[in-house]
């Protein structure tokens, strides 16, 4: 047998029948029927021998990680004990030889506690399939009765979002049906809060080729290319793996899908019975179309993997028709899905039955646009983790925690828009929607800061009530902006608040105002009164309490005395300050921020970068200073009143490193969240979890660092004192075995500076 390219995922049918009946299944519903000769689960000793056939191929070929997806019909039938057995048998056999990616992918109507224990504990992270929202859902995904499968699945999402349940949390798979909205369906897959969606084109080729209403030449490109807009507009919110795949290829590189490009589709399929298939979606060509005539009793993989059905897969270019080959495309594109290019007499020697929309969602997604984009889960490159684990952090890597918050905080305000259905809410989210495409500075200002992700998290957590809000953020952006606007803002505590720009004190007990935003200026009317604010310039009425700033350079941080999301932190937060006083904390934060650039150079990007406000806290009983930093409304740090701005400086350097660990664990796990272990820590009595461990040393490691580069006997002691404290908390942490193996390049980082000091 010639060499073959090794397989490294597999996808194991461990069950052959469903509890859905979905129209557009290509198991049940396409010409391939040979699910019905196939036992209804598979047993023990085929898992057995799955097992062994992928460790044995992994081993020959020396490959670092296997990925390998149950699957059926629908996997969840097999029940949690079956569940548990295949995973651990996959494992037995895997693991000495190749570190083992588990994955299931359900429709997740069955997904119960005691399921989703089962995924925890054997680290098995699983996909599930929903269409959009209620309607769109019930178009397809129905049981044989017909009846809907969305709330099932929606309350499987729900047991996925809870904590003790999020790392199994894989994300969703969408089919793309032309007669839903798309931003209705991108919108309600986005509230489901998945770490990463894909979408599907429905299965179709030559013979059964797309449905194209009213002779629309590229239907499913344009349907994507709405979301595209959209989801480029909102900073790219979560991985969508079909366009980021379109926008790696613009770039040069390569994908991770079959769907488009020319990477190897190294995959292979286990049938409930044990024998080798191609890729499940050949089941929508013609009945027998993905056999190999191979099972795993009698073949090794790399039988499997010589099959021309597969090695033509694992073939690039060569493996495409002559069309595809000479298509100036075709790197980008790749010919499409294997199964979409059949037609009958010529088999899959053609083009992709959708070669038009591939076409034009190659053109349109020639060159990433947008806003700097957030990254994924699993992007955050192992270059900036190490920079970011030194305790320090480049303004790049720093800029790349920023662009996670402003991702985060696009991603909780687009979640609440189906919920925005009050007439307040919604005006200001059509407003935002409008600004974004003309205005995007002034929404991402706005966005980024902390109080608005604060108040999106509360809506997002139930608080309904304030989702009037909303339009308090479209109209600081306007304001921002210079663009007119009709809305009507909600009145809290007597006051109507613009979020980085002020409050306006509204004289009249009433629920909502109307406002008229026009050239930069904001005119209230409550009753007969009528208010007018330009809060750019001056003179304003005394009513008006502009949000003051501290000038920093090439940046500014916010003062926030007012804002009513502010309230977030275990102490309690100042009124609002005189003049006088607030101009001292003006100085005092300009000052400590300039004196960071030149004694504490490899933090000044960080707080440059991410700290937007200062909430000035009520003085301590004790008189001694405080601070404190919240994840929910990341980017401000409270402090009270201090000294002077060297103490100031290194208040804001401790507290910018919760923000930037904060930052860092939205899109890495850097521990098992589900280690309950607390350790002694030595800046604490009580012992403390991991996660508090590992923000004491590293908040303490840059508190350390500032010392250092102070000159004085009194620096001396304070650096010794933080150096102690972070050292053996590091090295406590690197014993503890709760690190991730990002965790532990992150700690190992940390450990790698203390080194550097001795
Ligand atoms: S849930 Fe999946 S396997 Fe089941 S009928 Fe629907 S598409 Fe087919
Ligand atoms: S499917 Fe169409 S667009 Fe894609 S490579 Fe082939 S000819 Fe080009």
């Amino acid at each position: 047998m010639p060499p073959v390219a090794p397989l490294s995922q597999y996808v194991l049918k461990l069950t052959s029948r469903c509890d859905l009946s979905c129209d557009h299944c290509y198991v049940y519903e396409h010409p391939d029927q040979s699910w019905r000769r196939q036992p209804r689960l598979m047993t023990p000793d085929t898992v057995a021998a799955t097992a062994r056939r992928i460790a044995e191929h992994a081993a020959t070929h020396r490959l670092d990680t296997v990925r390998v997806v149950l699957h059926g019909g629908e996997p969840l039938l097999a029940g949690a004990a079956r569940l548990a057995a295949t995973a651990d048998t996959l494992r037995r056999a895997v693991a000495p030889v190749a570190r083992l990616d588990l994955r299931m992918q359900s429709n997740g109507v069955l997904l119960s506690p005691e399921i989703a224990d089962v995924l925890v504990a054997h680290d098995i992270r699983v996909g599930i399939s929903l269409d959009g929202d209620r309607s769109a859902n019930d178009r397809h995904r129905r049981y044989a009765s017909g009846a809907s499968s969305h709330d099932q699945v929606r309350r499987a999402l729900a047991l996925l979002r809870r904590p003790e349940y999020r790392s199994a949390y894989a994300g969703l798979l969408c089919t793309v049906d032309l007669a839903n909205d798309p931003i209705r369906v991108y919108q309600a897959l986005l509230a489901e809060e998945p770490p990463r969606i894909d979408f599907l084109l429905p299965h179709a080729n030559w013979d059964r080729p797309p449905i194209r209403p009213d002779g629309v030449a590229t239907p499913y490109a344009d349907w994507l290319l709405t979301i595209h807009r959209r989801w480029l507009a909102d900073g790219r919110p979560v991985p969508i793996r079909l366009l980021e795949s379109l926008l790696a290829t613009a770039a040069g590189g390569s994908t991770g899908t079959e769907a488009v490009g020319l990477a190897p589709a190294d995959l292979v399929v286990v049938e409930t019975d044990g024998t080798f298939e191609q890729v499940d979606s050949l089941k929508s060509a013609f009945h027998g179309a993905a056999a190999t005539g191979l099972d795993v009793f009698r073949h090794p993989v790399d039988e499997a993997a010589a099959h021309p059905g597969i090695a033509v897969r694992q073939s690039g270019l060569a493996g495409l028709c002559a069309t595809c080959r000479s298509c100036p495309l075709v790197r980008r594109c790749g010919g499409g899905l294997f199964a979409h290019r059949y037609r009958s007499g010529s088999g899959f020697d053609n083009p992709s039955a959708y070669c038009a929309d591939l076409a034009a969602l190659v053109r349109a997604t020639a060159a990433p646009a947008g806003p700097v984009p957030a990254p994924s889960a699993d992007s955050l490159p192992p270059a900036v983790l190490d920079d970011l684990g030194s305790g320090r952090g480049s303004a790049e890597s720093v800029g790349q925690l920023a662009a996670v918050h402003l991702g985060i905080a696009r991603a909780l305000t687009v979640a609440l828009s189906p919920a925005a259905a009050d007439p307040v809410a919604a005006a200001g989210w059509h407003l935002l929607v409008d600004l974004d495409v003309s205005a995007p500075d002034a929404v991402h200002t706005v966005l980024s800061h902390p109080f608005v992700r604060r108040w999106a998290q509360r809506c997002r957590a139930g608080e309904t009530g304030e989702l009037p809000h909303l339009a308090a953020v479209a109209a600081a952006a306007a304001v921002r902006a210079g663009v007119d606007a009709d809305l009507v803002l909600p009145v809290r505590s007597g006051a109507v608040h613009l979020p980085t720009l002020g409050t306006i004190v509204v004289d009249a007990d009433v629920d909502t105002v109307p406002v008229v935003v026009s050239g930069g200026a904001v005119e209230l009317r409550a009753g007969r009164r009528r208010v007018r604010v330009r809060p750019a310039l001056g003179p304003n009425p005394d009513r008006w309490q502009p949000t003051r700033t501290a000038h920093t350079g090439a940046g500014a941080v916010l003062l926030e005395d007012t804002d009513p999301y502010r309230d977030c932190f275990d102490l309690p937060v100042a009124a609002r300050l005189t003049p006088a006083v607030a101009d001292r904390w003006t100085a005092q934060v300009r000052q400590a921020v300039h004196r960071l650039d030149t004694e504490a150079v490899g933090y000044a990007a960080g707080v440059r970068a991410l700290l937007r406000a200062v909430v000035p806290l009520r003085p301590d009983p004790s008189g001694r200073s405080r601070s404190a930093a919240a994840r929910s409304a990341f980017g401000a740090v409270a402090v009270t009143p201090v000294g002077d701005d060297a103490a100031l400086a290194v208040l804001l350097v401790h507290e910018v490193q919760h923000l930037k660990l904060d930052a860092v664990l939205d899109v890495c796990e850097l521990f098992d969240p589900a280690d309950a272990r607390r350790l002694r820590v030595p800046w604490r009595d009580d012992p403390r979890p991991v996660e508090g461990a590992l923000h004491g040393v590293y908040a303490h490691l840059g508190v350390a660092d500032v010392w250092r580069h102070r000159p004085g006997v009194e620096a001396a002691a304070h650096f010794r004192r933080y150096r102690d404290w972070t050292d053996g908390a590091v090295d406590a942490l690197l014993d503890l075995g709760s690190l991730t193996a990002d965790g532990e390049r992150f700690v190992r980082r940390m450990r790698a500076t203390l080194d550097d000091w001795r």
